[in-house]
């Protein structure tokens, strides 16, 4: 059973909803950069992010890989708490003689969920290895002990979700 609800607010274009589980994923999975939501003191820091994926009992979980330090690190230490957004299938359609005429195809998620940085190293392991996967297909990508320390791996559990298509 899917255990992700839908973003608060209604989409004003429903025809444009994708409300698909399955669609939603694949659309997630077509995305090559996500884009996490945090707040900082001044308002909203917007950092983007290459991810893997993997879907448990019905929960949608993203992993990143990072550096140990930095303000995005520092941010996520400080809250759980996050927003995020990814797209793809950019496509310009052509128009005529005035700008209305030209249109914009694109599939795009928006959501929300909680970050936290994950201390197990097997999970690191499991993170890394979904990260890799995403970008090469491959499945089986190992990594050096002295790796898996360092790098700081983040887990993004998705609370809710849309997603909206214009084709
Ligand atoms: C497509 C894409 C994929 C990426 N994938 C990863 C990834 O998998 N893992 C990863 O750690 N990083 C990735 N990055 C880089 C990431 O966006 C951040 O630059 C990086 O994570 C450092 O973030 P930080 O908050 O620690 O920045 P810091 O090094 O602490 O620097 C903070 C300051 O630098 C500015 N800054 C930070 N990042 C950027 C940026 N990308 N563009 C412009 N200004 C910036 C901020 O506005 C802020 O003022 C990716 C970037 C892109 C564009």
């Amino acid at each position: 059973m899917v255990m992700i609800k839908f973003g608060g607010f209604a989409m004003r274009r429903k025809d444009r909803e994708v409300v698909d589980f399955k669609r939603m994923k694949e659309i997630a999975e077509r995305c090559d950069c996500l884009r996490l939501g945090l707040k900082d003191e001044d308002g909203v820091y917007i950092v983007p992010l290459s991810f893997g994926m993997a879907e448990e009992d019905g929960k949608l979980f993203f992993y990143f890989h990072s550096a140990p330090e930095g303000n995005k690190i520092n941010l996520i230490r400080e809250q759980s708490n996050v927003s995020f957004e990814m797209d793809c299938g950019h496509q310009l359609t052509a128009g005529g003689e005035t700008a209305c005429t030209f249109g914009y195809k694109y599939q795009s998620i928006m959501g929300k969920g909680n970050v936290s940085l994950v201390a197990d190293y097997d999970e690191k392991i499991r993170g890394l290895q979904l990260l890799m996967r995403h970008y090469t297909e491959k499945n089986d990508w190992t990594f050096k002990d002295g790796m898996v320390n360092h790098v700081a791996v983040l887990k993004l559990t998705v609370e809710e979700w849309t997603c909206k298509v214009c084709e």
